[in-house]
């Protein structure tokens, strides 16, 4: 599947990935809109600022909707053919290495998942 892949501030690249597979807690969709918000533009401009510096290349966005084609084992809730729109977030649950708080007791995202600049990305739900 191709993919629009952060390498670093003003290197994103079109490439071919292999389609993934959803985890047990994750949904797999097809694209159907991906926008490019502040944040987007910003990791571009003169990032990284949530995506984990020296980390592998990523896969950029994170505000999407799109259908379910697959369902990990452990989803509830949803199944193959439901419409879905992101909550603006895409990460890897709650983990202290990739999400710390805020203020106001909200967490905040990292990105160090790939996110659904892509045709079909692997997120939780
Ligand atoms: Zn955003």
């Amino acid at each position: 599947m191709r993919a629009a892949v952060y390498h670093g501030p003003r290197d994103v690249r079109v490439e071919t990935r292999p389609r993934p597979r959803a985890g047990p807690d994750q949904l797999l969709v097809e694209v159907s809109v991906a926008a490019i918000c502040g944040t987007d533009a910003s990791e571009y401009v003169d990032g990284p600022h949530l995506i984990p510096a020296g980390g592998d290349p990523i896969v950029l966005g994170h505000e999407f909707t799109g259908r379910v084609v697959e369902v990990g084992a452990a989803v509830a809730g949803f199944a193959r053919g439901d419409r879905v729109v992101s909550g603006a977030g895409v990460w890897r649950g709650e983990c202290d290495s990739v999400v710390h708080a805020r203020p106001a007791g909200r967490r905040r995202p990292r990105r160090d998942a790939d996110g659904p600049w892509s045709e079909q990305p692997a997120a939780a739900p």
